[in-house]
């Protein structure tokens, strides 16, 4: 395991305070990588380069120092682990899993844990900076984690990736827990996922503790409208933001990419509130709803086509639409796009052909930091990642309180919490962006980065 030591004496000492006497740590800190400064921080591209790319603006808008930027571009703490897998066939293979702790200084670290053979420690690193993001924008009590398994979990049968979670959840099992750190689902993982982290981690306790995870099943103290929650908390959202471009969410078009955990409802909400959803994609392909008799785009039938792919595993071959070749959806002309699948899809080859007028990403991470300002030259609106998907912790933490408090909300509680939260965020973001001048992102992650410091500066750096 290695800790990342970061910060220095004198560089939260000068937080705020005293900028003159900063001084940056000059003893190496244990990463893989060297952390770039700030005026390094624009260089190199991928999702780790462009969420410290993002805090060195944030940090420089603030008017913070080089030593405060270094304290928060490391994660606080880092774990990466082996995992041998006895496979069904009586081999032994052994996989790679990552837990990443960026942030506990406003509470326990919180974020979701992701099946992916894409997963790296970078990558880690960079999701588990914006969860921090996340939840001080959104003002729950928990800074910010990820974890993650190099694995795809379409290969492994049901039993194999029992066996990988609890062997996995063993092996973080001294970083996790309800007030240290809580997983959730994330891209290849469910709440069964969360189930037998439950109980691996329970029965290290010799009792239940639900709140070790969130997104768990609802006999296990899930909370009512969690599995929506990040799609409700997207919709509404996406609804402000097009009113507040002059677009009626009833007849507006949307393109979602991505037809999962988040996707999937999104599209199904967008349905509710009288969108037209014409086209999704999945890792698989695409589809694009046909015209209608006037010569107009359709909306597909979501709830059709969700029964296609709960019978298939895809959105191809869905006789609702017509075939598409998925890149093409990311660039129809319509008025919102909702990338809901992996990080890094809209990235400068294809930003200057996104014909939608605004953008919300359900995915942490879809654009790129050359792709958003590419976007922003072009005047596409991006409602980034750290409030658009951010109703699925504000669940995650109605669901850790309820669990801590053996109590249950009624669902509407929950929906109309959620849905205030949410707005009050949009209105916080977008105001301070107006008044700022700034992208809805710089406004975003400088409000969150100047409330994780604040907490910092209040708490001081033992010793
Ligand atoms: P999921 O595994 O349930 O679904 C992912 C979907 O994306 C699947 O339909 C998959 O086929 C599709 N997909 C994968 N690669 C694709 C590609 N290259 N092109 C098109 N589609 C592709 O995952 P999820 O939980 O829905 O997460 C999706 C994104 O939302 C991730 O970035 C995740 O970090 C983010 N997110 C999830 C939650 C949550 O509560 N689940 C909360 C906040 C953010």
């Amino acid at each position: 395991m290695s800790a990342a030591r970061t910060a220095t004496d004198s560089a939260v000492g000068a937080m705020g305070a005293d900028p003159a006497r900063a001084r940056v740590t000059t003893e190496p800190a244990p990463v893989t990588a060297p952390i770039p400064t700030i005026a390094h921080a624009h260089a190199g591209a991928s999702a780790l380069a462009d969420a410290r790319a993002q805090l060195a603006d944030a940090v420089g808008e603030l008017g913070y120092d080089e030593g405060t930027y270094a304290m928060l571009a490391a994660a606080r703490r880092e774990l990466a682990v082996s995992i041998p897998l006895r496979r069904d066939d009586g081999s032994t293979q052994v996989l790679t899993g990552y837990r990443v702790q960026h942030n506990i200084s406003r509470g326990p670290a919180k974020g979701g844990l992701r099946y992916a053979p894409s997963v790296n420690i970078d990558e880690v690193r960079a999701l588990a900076m914006w969860m921090t993001w996340k939840c001080a924008l959104l003002d729950v009590p928990y800074g910010g984690a990820k974890g993650g398994i190099a694995i795809d979990p379409r290969r492994y049968s049901t039993l194999e990736l029992e066996r990988v979670t609890r062997r996995f959840t063993s092996e973080i099992l001294p970083i996790i827990g309800p007030h240290q750190d809580i997983p959730a689902p994330d891209l290849g993982t469910d709440e069964q996922t969360m189930a037998w982290i439950l109980d691996t981690y329970s029965v290290t306790q010799g009792h239940t503790v639900p709140g070790v995870v969130t997104g768990k099943p609802l006999s296990l103290g899930g909370s009512l409208g969690r599995a929506s929650a990040t799609s409700r908390g997207v919709v509404h959202v996406a609804k402000a933001a097009l009113e507040s471009e002059g677009i009626d969410p009833r007849g507006a078009t949307a393109a979602v990419q991505g037809f999962g955990k988040v996707g999937r409802d999104a599209a199904r909400f967008l349905e509710q509130e009288g969108a037209r959803v014409v086209a999704v994609s999945d890792q698989y392909g695409a589809v694009q709803a046909g015209l209608d008799g006037a010569g107009g785009t359709k909306g597909l039938d979501i709830e059709a086509l969700a029964a296609h792919v709960d019978a298939t595993g895809s959105v191809v071959g869905f006789a609702g639409g017509d075939a598409l070749p998925p890149a093409d959806l990311l660039t129809l002309e319509v008025d919102l796009l909702v990338p809901a699948a992996v990080e890094g899809v809209i990235h400068e080859d294809n930003a200057r052909d996104i014909r939608a007028r605004l953008i919300v990403e359900g995915a942490n991470g879809p654009t790129t930091r050359e792709a958003d300002r590419i976007l922003r030259e072009r005047g596409v609106v991006v409602v980034p990642d750290i409030l658009a998907n951010a109703g699925g912790v504000i669940v995650s933490y109605f669901e850790w309180v309820q669990a801590n408090q053996s109590y249950r909300w009624d669902v509407r509680d929950v929906e109309q919490r959620l849905a205030e939260r949410m707005i009050a965020a949009w209105h916080g973001v977008s105001r301070y962006a107006r008044d700022s001048g700034m992208t809805l992102r710089a406004a975003a992650t400088t409000l969150a980065v100047q409330r994780v410091t604040e907490a910092h500066r209040l708490r001081g750096l033992y010793p």
